[in-house]
């Protein structure tokens, strides 16, 4: 019999989405009458818009003719869109990029699990607390997170712990890790780094010799114009770190899956076998040409449709309107007088407990609001006294939900 590979059953996380489904399905049975609003959500709501549709459809009619079929496409991605990518998300901003420094990918989440393929397993990482699980479980799943003890943590990871005294910002590592992962705009605290406080980050990495995976997933929904939007606006980021980015939230193309991952030429590791610094761009292209495919044609031509004027219109649109219901949900918890962080800059509220306790919070906003919300062990164990709350919402929802959020009492 072939043995497994063990790691998989050590990851916890479905055990907090399955007590979220439990209690609704209990409330559900309770209240069939009650209309609850669902602010739990990670996904998007909102129909693509008009310019993806067109590009779309327009590169279904290709494929169904001789003359313009594409087969299977180049492994980093078509060049139509990363050109679009390298001139509309860095150029535009003033940041020196190459062509094939861009890998088109089917999403962040893939290559930010899967980063861990060309890094050895014997390497220290750093992540943010709270944050996306998917950093932590990918490396408890490729054996570099060391043994899960009482308190939650991996003995082998070394958390940045984001507190409210610091405004969720963590201060630089006193260990050093090998690598570190950063998230900014945050899920799920919804804060952002200035480019100062980005700066000390990529020192601190070019300085110790570390490894930053940044990902910019919501870069989009920056509304502070200090806030960055890329690490390569810090020029010597190009040396220590990788960006990953996503049309997933920005554009809602969670259902169609594409993104991008960002490897300068600069940025090397260490190989022990042959004691040579070796370039991950180059190591990268190796895993990709082994492992994956990018995405279809016809979604990376709807991507292209992103950088069209029309696009852009339509994706600052699609911001705006998820950004409004952040607005309305801030200003629902102002006058309920709960204490909050994010929906600035990101889709995403992190509100505290007044109780100090996610599950009682989560508890009391499900049965007095009928406002289901994420509970803060859902992201690391310093989600705890804490709940996210989504602007990813149908506008109406949200409206009646800030109403029943307002009167909330405690
Ligand atoms: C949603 C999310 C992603 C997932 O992105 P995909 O491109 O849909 O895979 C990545 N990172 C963070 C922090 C997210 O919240």
């Amino acid at each position: 019999m072939a043995l497994i590979n063990s790691q998989f059953l050590k990851v916890s996380q479905d055990a907090v989405e399955q007590e979220i489904e439990k209690r609704v399905k209990v409330f559900a049975l309770l209240n069939p009458k009650a209309e609850f609003i669902r602010l739990d959500s990670g996904d998007v709501t909102l129909p693509l818009m008009p310019s993806v549709i067109d590009a779309m459809l327009a590169s279904v009619h290709e494929m169904s003719k001789d003359s313009t079929f594409k087969g299977r496409g180049p492994i980093r991605g078509y060049p139509f869109l990363i050109d679009a990518i390298v001139r509309g998300d860095f150029r535009s901003r003033g940041i020196k990029m190459a062509a094939d420094e861009v890998f088109v990918n089917e999403g962040t989440k893939q290559d930010v699990a899967s980063i861990g393929d060309i890094l050895c397993k014997d390497n220290r990482i750093g992540v943010l607390d709270p944050i996306f699980q998917t950093y932590i479980e990918s490396n408890v799943v490729g054996y570099r997170a060391g043994i899960l003890e009482k308190d939650k943590h991996w003995s082998n990871i070394v958390y940045l712990t984001a507190t409210r005294e610091k405004n969720f910002i963590p201060e630089l590592p006193t260990e050093r890790p090998d690598v570190i992962f950063l998230n900014y705009p945050n899920d799920p605290t919804g804060v952002t780094l200035t480019k100062s406080e980005l700066a000390q980050w990529v020192s601190y990495a070019i300085e110790n010799k570390v490894l930053v995976l940044f990902d910019a997933t919501y870069e989009a929904f920056i509304s502070d114009p200090d806030a960055p939007h890329s690490i390569y606006e810090i020029k010597s980021a190009r040396k220590v770190a990788i960006e990953f980015r996503s049309f997933s939230k920005s554009a809602g193309f969670t259902g169609l899956h594409c993104g991008y991952t960002v490897i300068p030429k600069e940025v090397k590791g260490y190989s022990i076998y042959s004691g040579r610094n070796i370039f991950l761009n180059d190591l990268w292209q190796r895993r990709q040409t082994i492992k994956n495919n990018a995405p279809s044609y016809i979604i990376q031509r709807a991507a292209e449709a992103l950088y069209s004027e029309q696009g852009k219109k339509e994706v600052k649109q699609n911001v705006d309107y998820y950004m409004t219901n952040a607005s309305m949900l801030r200003a629902a918890l102002d006058a309920a007088g709960l204490k909050y962080s994010g929906g600035v800059n990101a889709p995403y509220i992190w509100v505290r407990s007044p109780w100090n306790s996610s599950w009682k919070f989560f508890e009391k906003l499900f049965s007095d609001c009928h406002i289901l919300s994420s509970p803060g062990e859902r992201f690391g164990p310093s989600g705890e006294g804490y709940v996210r709350l989504s602007a990813f919402a149908n506008q109406n929802q949200v409206m009646l939900a800030s109403s029943r959020l307002a009167e909330f009492k405690f």
